[in-house]
């Protein structure tokens, strides 16, 4: 008898045939079998707890876990029927912006993440240059944003959307972050806004948001124009205000007048939330906010996806109460002293040396390259590391003119403590020493970069 004839008594016919591919199968399969063949395809993935090249949280507690899979059915944009949901997605909202110094009554959104609240942020000072410059009475033809080449792909990305001329500032040859004396000369009267980045995804580290706000402020009082100030804290919103509080990035400085911050990343909940924060509610251009009826109630929103589930809402509220600012603290020191103890026993083994200013204020994490001569590059270290141990651990060129360094970065979360660092510290020794022997493992090609480096 055929093979198939036995498949329902032993075993699954998904086992016997091609998952389905290009085209919806006419006839569907049990719901434990469609369970199993998913399953089983996603042994091919990476496993997220061993993916040190995301900043995206891979790790919740068990509680916040039921949280989210018990209100995966609850559509967060219906304010009508989720009343609750909203007023706590609002009490998120006032919490953000408290630990960001807004200086009094305030407004924000939830969004997917920090592209969408870098979108809309970056709309509303479109929209703001906008009626600035109709009510001088000038043109409004060429909209200009101020970024350095050390931000996220999504600037470029609302630039090209949204039609703004993007002037990107390039990184030196040895410095990765930008500072005021690299946006003036890019500033002029048609200039929307500037971004700074709190934690870039290369290095880490923090431009001078500081002396950018200084520079505005001058620009404002001699040359008369009012250029605002977007601070991306995409990541660094999350871990500044626990690990620099002193620093002053945000709202205290006077033209900082909106904040992204990425909930999935330091904010320590599953993808799928970030947050836009405006310093008063006359920074974010009431044009933009949207008002209907038809969910049953009159209701304003400014986003632009719209039905997404309320979990990841209410998963940022449980952290929230959960860890309270002590506790946030407390997962943000415990990274740092964890991503410095990894740092010194890679450095100690020999073949590596750190990327940026190490005595500078940092996201939890370790930037690194090879040290001296070697018969193999970076590229070969990720790929002799993942094949040795599995770990995820990336290697890229930095961007212009700085694109002449590969460099790894390892993420140090929650979950990565420090029996664990120093396994991968040992790891990535024992890679090197594979290689020293055998060599690299293909063509050397500076060109290859591997994708992804920015999550
Ligand atoms: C991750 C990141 C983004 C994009 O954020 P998402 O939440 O993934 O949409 C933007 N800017 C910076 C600095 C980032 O690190």
């Amino acid at each position: 008898m055929h093979v198939d004839a036995y498949d329902d008594r032993y075993g699954n016919a998904f086992l016997l045939r091609a998952a389905p591919d290009d085209r919806l199968p006419q006839v569907g399969m049990p719901a434990d079998d469609a369970m199993r063949l998913i399953g089983e395809e996603l042994v091919l993935d990476g496993i997220p707890m061993r993916n040190l090249a995301t900043f995206v949280t891979t790790w919740m507690e068990p509680q916040a876990q039921r949280v989210i899979a018990e209100n995966l059915h609850r559509n967060y944009i219906d304010h009508a029927e989720y009343p609750q949901t909203a007023v706590i997605e609002q009490r998120c909202i006032r919490m953000l912006a408290r630990l960001f110094h807004a200086p009094g009554e305030t407004t924000g959104t939830r969004t997917q993440g920090s592209s969408e609240a870098i979108m809309l942020g970056a709309l509303s000072l479109k929209w703001k240059w906008r009626q600035r410059r109709e009510a001088a009475g000038t043109s409004t033809e060429r909209p200009n944003l101020v970024f350095g080449g050390d931000v996220h792909v999504v600037w470029e990305k609302f630039c090209r959307y949204f039609d703004v001329e993007p002037r990107i500032i390039p990184l030196r040859p040895d410095r990765y972050t930008i500072g005021p004396e690299d946006v003036e000369p890019h500033v002029d009267e048609n200039t929307i806004g500037v971004a700074a980045v709190l934690g870039t995804t290369f290095t880490g580290h923090a431009d001078d948001v500081s002396g950018i706000n200084d520079l505005l402020v001058r620009l404002r009082e001699e040359r008369g124009i009012d250029v605002p100030l977007h601070v991306d804290g995409a990541s660094g919103g999350f871990v500044w205000p626990f690990l620099y509080p002193h620093t002053e990035w945000d709202f205290r400085l006077e033209q900082v007048r909106s904040i992204n911050v990425s909930g999935h990343k330091y904010g320590l909940v599953y993808p799928g939330i970030g947050w836009l924060i405006f310093r008063t509610r006359d920074d974010l251009a009431e044009e933009l906010v949207f008002y209907e009826n038809y969910l049953g109630k009159r209701d304003a929103t400014f986003t632009l996806n719209f039905s997404t589930n309320a979990s990841m809402v209410l998963a940022q509220y449980y952290n929230f109460v959960r860890y309270g600012f002590d506790g946030y603290r407390f997962i943000m020191q415990t990274m740092q002293a964890n991503a410095r103890a990894l740092a010194e026993r890679v450095m100690a083994a020999g073949d590596f040396e750190l990327v940026g200013d190490k005595d500078a204020e940092q996201l939890p994490l370790v930037a690194f390259r090879l040290a001296g001569d070697h018969d193999y590059d970076e590229f070969d270290v990720a790929g002799q590391l993942a094949a040795e141990r599995g770990w995820m651990l990336p290697a890229y060129t930095l961007p212009p003119n700085a694109e002449h360094l590969t460099i790894m970065r390892a993420l140090v979360k929650q979950t990565l403590g420090r029996s664990l660092a120093e396994t991968l510290a040992d790891d990535l020794a024992e890679a090197c020493a594979t290689l020293d022997a055998k060599g690299g493992l293909h063509e050397r090609d500076r060109s290859r970069v591997k994708t992804g480096t920015g999550y």
